[in-house]
């Protein structure tokens, strides 16, 4: 699997090829590059009265890139601000399940949104577990019941601390299928 990473907007660039270097070790058969373009955050996706950006929005356009950079099986997304999907009041990522699509939010994934002392090595694992866990459901993965698996929803950053970067073996087999079929 090809994987395109895509800042949309500014983001932190030193969070990029951490993920370069993580994401072949979690996907079989998988080669990660940094896309040297930056997609600007949609205008319209800001919602004043939230303070927040509509994740569905900024997904649709990482969706329309993929259509013109058909070099990539995959793009993921990676934006710097807040944003929300219909029905929840935050998101750390959305993806096209399944798709060629996904992102992520590095916003509530820095240890200083919480208050937290702790550095870039926590945020880099934060994003990783993230990383995979949407480009899983590009794969078609759904939501893992096992507390441990990267495929189990994050409800807050708890449930992402607490969970690996890896996949359940059932999840695992699952994605490398999906891998498989993309050759
Ligand atoms: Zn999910
Ligand atoms: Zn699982």
């Amino acid at each position: 699997m090809k994987v395109g990473i895509l800042s949309v907007g500014q983001v932190p660039r030193e969070v990029l090829p951490e993920l370069v270097q993580g994401l072949p070790k979690i996907f079989p058969d998988t080669a990660c590059s940094v896309i040297k373009e930056t997609l600007p955050i949609p205008a319209d996706a800001f919602v004043k009265k939230r303070n927040q950006y509509n994740s569905s929005l900024i997904l649709n356009q990482i969706k329309i890139f993929t259509a013109r950079n058909t070099a990539f099986d995959r793009v993921l997304g990676v934006i710097d601000v807040d944003v929300f999907a219909s029905g929840l009041n935050y998101v750390f990522g959305e993806a096209y399940m399944p798709g060629k699509a996904a992102l992520i939010s590095l916003c509530r994934l820095k240890p200083d949104f919480y208050g937290e002392t702790a550095g870039f090595d926590v945020l880099v694992m934060r994003a990783l577990k993230e990383a995979v866990h949407e480009l899983g459901h590009t794969l078609g993965l759904r939501h893992c019941e096992k507390a441990f698996c990267v495929m189990h929803f994050s409800n807050s950053i708890l449930d992402t601390d607490k969970k690996q970067s890896l996949f359940c073996g059932q999840d695992y087999l699952q994605a490398l299928l999906a891998i498989n079929t993309l050759r």
